[in-house]
């Protein structure tokens, strides 16, 4: 989520299902996203205009924010960029975090935003180092997973969605928990070959990923802030959006995570600028979305979408072909 020049409000409805032991928090919550510091320099404060929680970037908090917001009856979460490889020059000053396409090339920042490989063990202790810092130096009352997906960008009008990732620890990583085991001598062949054989437990490997990521987060935050939540920002796309890209490329799955999150955020902030341009750029969502496919069987998925769209419908290939030549690394759509 971007550092937003603005506030919006987060209507926050369902924590009464805290689990026993744990504070009340209010049926809703109104609640404003990023530092207050400038709407503070006008003079204005929280609680005149009925906001009770703040949503501040981990690394803008201080004691003096938390005091103040919590003086304007305001509960203090931080955001936490769980994946973002940009965050601390991470992924530049560590290219083995760099996530890797299906062509074997150091996938490209997608306009703001870079993600890191999921996998690689230095990241994850970064991130979590970072998370215990957080929650050893400020009482807050929750943490808000942010930036939990592969490396994609969809918060963009047009969206670019990539598939990622196909280095050493990945590769591994999917081997070892599936026990497959991927032929092909370079990372495209191998890349291939999980397309080819084995897309959807691929898909639900990566899955499995962010969720263990969400479950380390959440023990985590428990173990150090026990009364505190967990939330995550999430896509604001049902299932079924632009050919389940949600879970296929991002590799978000709200039921699997559902274990580790105390609230849901959907950022609806950005949903109504895709779906305004879902037209234009159905098509090449689609072309990277349908290779996660386990087999051509899937492809109709493409007709439903097609037909709420004004482009030409999206061509029916052969596999390999549509593999091939549409489906490469995406390429943005301008
Ligand atoms: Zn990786």
């Amino acid at each position: 989520m971007p550092n937003l020049p603005v506030y919006f409000i987060l209507a926050l409805a369902g924590l009464q299902t805290l689990a026993a032991g744990q504070e009340a928090a209010p049926a809703l919550m109104l609640g404003a996203y990023a530092h207050p510091g400038a709407f503070w320099e006008r003079g204005e404060r929280l609680d005149d205009f009925g906001v009770n929680a703040v949503f501040i970037h981990s690394g803008g908090l201080d004691d003096d924010t938390i005091q103040r917001a919590r003086a304007e009856g305001c509960r203090v979460f931080a955001e936490f960029a769980t994946l973002n490889g940009q965050y601390g020059d991470y992924v530049l000053e560590h290219p083995e975090a760099h996530p890797i396409d299906d062509s074997g090339e150091p996938v490209a920042p997608a306009t703001w935003f870079l993600g890191a490989c999921p996998t690689d063990p230095g990241f994850r202790a970064f991130r979590m180092s970072a998370l215990r810092d957080l929650l050893t130096r400020f009482d807050v009352d929750g943490v808000w997973m942010d930036y939990l997906h592969w490396h994609a960008q969809f918060e963009d009008p047009y969206p670019i969605f990539v598939k990622t990732c196909f280095n050493e620890s990945c590769l591994g990583g999917f081997q070892q928990s599936t026990g497959l085991h991927v032929q092909g001598e370079t990372v495209a062949q191998k890349a291939r070959w999980i397309f080819m054989n084995a897309a959807s437990q691929w898909e639900d490997w990566r899955v499995s990923v962010l969720v263990d990521w969400a479950r380390e987060i959440h023990d985590t935050v428990k173990e150090l802030r026990p009364n505190a939540l967990v939330g995550n920002f999430q896509v604001a796309w049902k299932d079924e959006d632009l050919g389940g890209v949600r879970r296929r490329c991002l590799g978000l799955d709200f039921r699997a995570l559902r274990p580790y999150v105390d609230v849901f955020s959907p950022m609806t902030t950005v949903a109504p600028a895709n779906h305004q341009n879902t037209s234009a750029s159905t098509s090449s969502i689609l072309a990277s979305t349908s290779t996660f496919a386990p087999s051509r069987a899937t492809i109709p998925v493409c007709g439903p979408l097609c037909r709420l769209t004004t482009n030409r419908a999206f061509p029916l290939r052969s596999w390999p072909a549509s593999w091939n030549t549409a489906s490469a690394p995406r390429a943005r759509v301008s």
